[in-house]
């Protein structure tokens, strides 16, 4: 287990809880992830897709991250 797959099960712990999309800055503040270069590392491990949408933090339109586990598996 690397440090990486350690950040994103973090990371992929967040957006499940909040089954929401978040924006990079939002997700290192509320996870106190060391630096962007962590996160951008955490998300190239394929649990995540990356949209455009509003951040439910900042309220800001942006590239927003969610998780590929919870983004409409039955929906779809
Ligand atoms: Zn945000």
């Amino acid at each position: 287990m690397t440090g990486v797959h350690h950040l994103a099960q973090r990371v992929a712990a967040f957006l499940q809880k909040r089954n929401g999309a978040y924006c990079e800055s939002c997700l290192i503040e509320r996870l106190l992830i060391a630096s962007r270069a962590a996160l951008k590392a955490a998300l190239e491990t394929d649990r995540f897709s990356v949209r455009i949408g509003v951040c439910p933090d900042c309220k800001t339109r942006k590239q927003v991250i969610a998780c590929r586990d919870n983004a409409g598996s039955k929906a779809a």
